[in-house]
């Protein structure tokens, strides 16, 4: 039976590209791997696949009686259903380490980079297998996205080595330029329903014991948001209202660097302890300077203040 390689729920361009690549490179080691997708890809990775020639993950949900490879995740919020009566085999990411454990002993590539196209980029150098020219340039793309073209502090001189050695093997002379064309239509919102931005890019938590939701959108300019940011509230309101503590959604800014941060909750003074800030206006919401990463500028003060 065939691993199944997946990444998170909601899956964005890197859980998508990640999956696919990791499955590449068990295949070429030996062991039958496919890629999968907890749901469907997101316009911007559907950009990323039709540009290298890749399809798209079939997509599955659950994990009873499979064996599984996790990329871009190890919480068991953001996994499979079921993963307890799965195998999981491999994890691949580059957050925090999550709760996931096993009885059985397996490979971990966990690295604090940018993203998980930069640690498969080092696995495929570890065990001298060519990357694919399709392959090195959905990584590209999914490191450029992670980090929002090198401007996430999330980002590092690996990412970038990375990005350079993976242009060549895909043969893209420009690559920010591509990332940008990337950019505009992951940051697209014409016409988009406010539930589905407000699931564009959303995860749950669990923080001190309680269930903690954010979202983030990114945009070029937050005034593409205005019309919309009404109904934005509404659809945290109605995520809250569904057993969670908090909901947040990041209206994130790329040009300018930082995030509007849209605040639903059952105690805001938490949500203000780990900002410094104050939460308020007509939106109830909060403008974080330099705020761009959930991973690395919001997850962990946010712990810190449910602890
Ligand atoms: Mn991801
Ligand atoms: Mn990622």
């Amino acid at each position: 039976m065939a691993i199944i390689v997946v990444g998170h729920k909601n899956p964005d361009c890197d859980s998508i590209t990640a999956a696919i690549a990791v499955a590449d490179l068990l295949s070429k080691r030996g062991m039958e791997a496919i890629p999968v997708a907890q749901g469907p890809v997101t316009p911007d990775a559907a950009f990323v696949l039709e540009k290298f020639g890749l399809t798209a993950p079939a997509i599955e949900t659950d994990a009873t009686d499979k064996e599984i490879a996790l990329v871009d995740h190890s919480d068991l919020a953001q996994a499979l259903d079921n993963l307890d009566k799965g195998k999981i085999v491999a994890i691949v990411d580059h957050h925090k380490l999550g709760d996931v454990t096993t009885p059985n002993p397996l490979e971990i590539w966990v690295m604090p980079v940018g993203c998980s196209g930069t640690v498969i980029k080092a696995m495929y150098d570890f065990y001298g297998i060519a990357i694919p020219k399709g392959i090195a340039g959905a990584l590209l793309c999914a490191i450029l996205n992670d980090t929002v073209l090198f401007k996430s502090p999330t980002c590092t001189d690996a990412d970038k080595a990375a990005c350079e050695a993976l242009a060549k093997l895909a043969g893209v002379a420009d690559y920010k330029a591509l990332g940008m064309d990337m950019l505009k239509i992951k940051g697209s919102v014409d016409g988009i329903p406010a539930v589905d931005l407000m699931n564009r890019d959303y995860k749950d938590f669990n923080m001190g014991g309680k269930k903690v939701g954010i979202g983030q959108v990114e945009v070029l300019d937050l005034g593409l948001l205005d019309k919309i940011k009404p109904a934005l509230v509404e659809e945290c309101k109605k995520l809250q209202a569904d057993g969670r503590h908090t909901v947040m959604l990041l209206l994130t800014d790329i040009m300018k660097e930082g995030s509007e941060i849209l605040v639903v909750s059952q105690d805001a003074s938490l949500v203000e302890k780990a900002f410094g800030g104050k939460v308020g206006g007509a939106l109830n919401s909060m403008w974080v300077d330099g705020c761009m990463s959930r991973k690395k500028q919001v997850v962990p003060p946010m712990e810190k203040a449910f602890a």
